[in-house]
């Protein structure tokens, strides 16, 4: 069918339930154990894939352990502990531009408030969402990571394209409590079944209220091409 509920709202309570339903136990994939590994990852995450980053904090998490460690080691050092992350060098230029700070500026301690926390050389508004829900309990957005982008816009949520505009847009239409887990959601529907190049529309939960689904539909309402 691919007919959206009449109202984006409604919509996205419709999308909700049927996610939860769906993936119950959805949480953050990143592994770490504090504050600091916990924006070390999400900086690395960006444009990469976290099973990668998963794989390479395992060593660098056992290597640097405090903020200072991290701003004291020498560029080519770091940039060698993270060589198989995408744009290593320039993510280790950040990450020890943004330790130095929190040394400096800080007193070691990762800020708990977006403004500070964007401050950071290489934190942009969703590193930070991500620091601030999982690192201090404290929601204030929802982090737009790619999936996030594509399926909100194949949904009819959002016409939006960019990260920060959909961010804005959404915010109004999902239930506050929900903005964390929408995150959640969709990264796992966009993994499991509404992939970027080949959704599986057939097996999707969402299909017979989504504008955009392959069986019923000629465009790719992400994109804005035929499919
Ligand atoms: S898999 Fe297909 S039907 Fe499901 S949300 Fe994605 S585009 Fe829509």
């Amino acid at each position: 069918m691919g007919e959206p509920l009449p109202s984006r709202e409604e919509q996205a309570l419709e999308v909700l339930d049927r996610l939860y339903e769906e993936y119950p136990d959805t949480t953050i994939s990143l592994n770490f154990s504090n504050r600091l590994e916990l924006l070390i990852a999400v900086m690395l995450s960006a444009q990469c894939t976290d099973e990668r980053v998963n794989k390479v904090t395992s060593d660098l998490f056992e290597t640097y352990r405090t903020p200072e460690e991290y701003a004291n080691a020498p560029q080519e050092e770091m940039a060698d502990a993270i060589s198989s992350i995408t744009y290593y060098n320039n993510k280790a230029k950040y990450i020890r531009s943004a330790t130095a700070d929190i040394v400096e500026k800080h007193d070691g301690d990762v800020p708990d408030t977006m403004s500070e926390l964007t401050d950071l050389a290489g934190v942009g508004r969703k590193t930070a969402n991500v620091v601030l829900q999982h690192g201090h309990d404290v929601v204030e957005g929802i982090v737009v990571d790619t999936h996030v982008q594509r399926i909100s816009r194949r949904l009819g949520l959002t016409e939006e394209e960019y990260p920060e505009r959909i961010e804005e847009d959404l915010m109004p239409v999902v239930p506050e409590e929900d903005w964390q887990q929408y995150t959640h959601l969709l990264i796992s529907h966009g993994r499991a079944v509404c992939t970027a190049r080949n959704p599986t529309c057939s097996e999707c939960v969402l299909e017979d209220i989504c504008p955009s689904s392959k069986l019923d539909h000629d465009v790719d309402l992400a994109s804005g091409d035929a499919w």
